[in-house]
């Protein structure tokens, strides 16, 4: 976590206001809302955390609708306020958690999706989030400067997610020519094999751009949406 939010925070450094307005890898969302996206994530992780350091149930987002209207209004902030609201959140949800006693860890708590879950998995989920939107902005990083054991945890999470294959059902098996790990999910497409590195393939499974993928019969692999 405290690596991705690194990188993170030199790749937004780097922007000066006018790029600020350009689009992501993410339908719709300039790079200024994909930034206020991930301070707002910092905050609403940060409400995880405070539920399970107090049982006092506190949601991360009000409301599914409250949470786009805070990215769309946070994207319009100036580039100073974006950078220090995403320097000032990371700082605080790191200081919570680093306050979490062990019985605390253990507590659980419900995320937005509405799944339950130990306390222990909030800086995953927040790893998850700051290293994957920082190749979205665009800045020039790809999974492949992301760290091989992010990869293979992101690549088992998303399956995990996407859902296992099911008897009879048409399934895909992405696999990474470098470094041997396998994946299978299920495909409304037909069975297919997905071959290439593993940082290609792990971005093929998370729905984003993934150079160098080769599939068993050489056709265009199925298209699978953005995770995250
Ligand atoms: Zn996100």
């Amino acid at each position: 976590m405290i690596q991705g939010t690194g990188l993170l925070s030199s790749s937004i450094d780097r922007l000066g206001a006018p790029a600020l307005s350009e689009p992501t890898g993410l339908d719709g969302w300039s790079r200024a809302h994909l930034i206020a996206h991930i301070c707002a994530n910092a905050v609403a992780l940060g409400n995880l955390v405070h539920w399970a350091a107090t049982g006092e149930p506190r949601p991360m987002y009000a409301s599914p609708e409250q949470r786009l209207a805070d990215i769309e209004s946070g994207s319009r902030r100036s580039r100073e306020e974006l950078v220090s609201w995403f320097d000032s959140s990371a700082a605080q949800l790191e200081a919570a958690m680093t306050a979490l006693t062990e019985a605390q860890w253990n507590a659980e708590v419900l995320t937005a999706q509405g799944r339950v879950l130990p306390a222990f998995e909030i800086p995953w989920l927040r790893a998850r989030e700051v290293m994957v939107h920082t190749v979205d902005l665009r800045v020039g990083l790809t999974f492949a400067d992301l760290p091989e054991d992010f990869l293979v945890a992101l690549g088992d999470d998303v399956v995990a997610k996407r859902g296992a294959p099911a008897p009879l059902q048409a399934r895909l098996v992405a696999r990474s020519s470098d470094t041997g790990h396998r994946w299978e999910i299920a495909s409304s497409d037909s069975s297919n094999d997905v071959t290439g590195p593993l940082a290609s393939v792990v971005a093929y499974l998370a729905g984003r751009q993934h150079p160098g993928i080769e599939t068993g019969n050489g056709g265009a692999p199925p298209q699978l949406p953005a995770w995250l």
